[in-house]
């Protein structure tokens, strides 16, 4: 098949691999019908992670069931499926309590942006649609596969819920996924803080409330202002960097939890004022397999349109074209088809 490949710091390529094919029983293979690229395919890509040079990339997709082992009882070829970047069991004591990520069966998409997808443990981790869903409906259900649970994961994890401020920090499509998980669980006021105006704009239609443009201390300034000195009651880190962190950990409330997502990179804990505020930290990989379901439904039913995340959608092999837009800020997400 063909697939995107990296090489070396910011060298993508849609090019030949081998095939997928079910190594286990409890393995299936995915035609994959979209793709994306995702913010933290730009780590590798921009050199902050090694890299296996010419191995594949992507963990984003959903497709049509092609094939399955034999132990897999639930689904069958021609099934639509979303695929959840992480694969569980759904059974382990671990899945039981919520933390499907870390199965003790977990694995991972690894060629999300090709033609084919291997998905371990199908059974506990796709879910299908009634039958093929409306192309329409094709960007909203994409975000299920990673961007929208981790967004939703960063709420559920800070706790948000009816009444109070959140404040979500980092305006990628992630961060955007986590103004509009904070808005569905009910915080009255949602902060996104964003200096990029079509984002704002997406942040707004996903119920932002007020939008902070300023960064570090003056950023931190404004949110002590928007809450009358207390602080978030809930606080979203969607980015993973240490400057991110020390801004989430600035406006947090006393009392307040810091639900952190974006893959940390470089960061150091402020451990004396979490100590001092009783400020605490939640999260992590996002357990997708938990939210699906519900966040399946919420799309289906047209309560919520995350697939807005997406401008910019490309044929796959035009994939290291999509890596230089979002490399770049030309692009927040970008949607790949076969
Ligand atoms: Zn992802
Ligand atoms: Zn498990």
């Amino acid at each position: 098949m063909r697939a995107t490949t990296i090489h070396a710091p910011g060298d993508v390529r849609f090019e030949e691999v081998a095939d997928p094919r079910i190594e286990e029983p409890t393995d299936a293979i995915v035609k994959v019908v979209a793709g994306c690229i995702c913010g933290s395919d730009l780590w590798p890509y921009r050199g902050h992670n090694d890299i296996e040079a010419g191995s594949t990339i992507g963990h984003e997709c959903v497709g049509v069931v092609e094939e399955v082992g034999s132990d897999v009882k639930d689904f069958r070829p021609g099934d639509f499926v979303i695929v959840p970047f992480c694969h569980s069991d759904s059974t382990c004591a671990h899945c039981r309590a919520g933390v499907q990520s870390a199965c003790v069966h977990a694995g991972f998409t690894e060629s999300g942006q090709g033609e084919y997808a291997r998905v371990t443990q199908a059974d506990g981790s796709l879910v299908k649609t009634d039958g093929m869903p409306d192309d329409a409906l094709l960007p909203s259900l994409l975000t299920l596969s990673d961007v929208l649970p981790t967004g939703w994961h960063a709420a559920v994890a800070a706790g948000v819920k009816p009444g109070g401020t959140a404040v979500v920090i980092g305006d990628g499509a992630v961060g955007l996924c986590g103004v509009l998980a904070a808005a569905q669980l009910g915080a009255e006021r949602v902060v996104a803080m964003s200096r990029h105006e079509p984002r704002q704009a997406i942040a707004r239609a996903f119920g932002a409330t007020d939008i902070v443009a300023e960064r570090g201390k003056e950023g931190g300034a404004r949110i002590a202002e928007l809450t009358q000195g207390i602080g978030a009651d809930a606080v979203l880190e969607c980015v993973g960097t240490d400057e991110s962190m020390k801004t989430a950990f600035a406006v947090a409330r006393p009392g307040a939890t810091v639900g952190f997502v974006g893959v940390p990179h470089g960061v150091e804990l402020p451990v004396r004022r979490m100590f001092q505020k009783n400020v605490g930290l939640a999260g992590g990989m996002a357990p997708v397999r938990r939210y699906l379901p519900d966040l399946l439904e919420r799309v289906l039913s047209g309560s919520i349109d995350p697939g807005k995340v997406f401008d910019l959608t490309l044929p796959m092999a035009e994939s290291p074209e999509g890596y230089r837009a979002m490399d770049e800020r030309r692009a927040i997400k970008v949607l790949l088809q076969p």
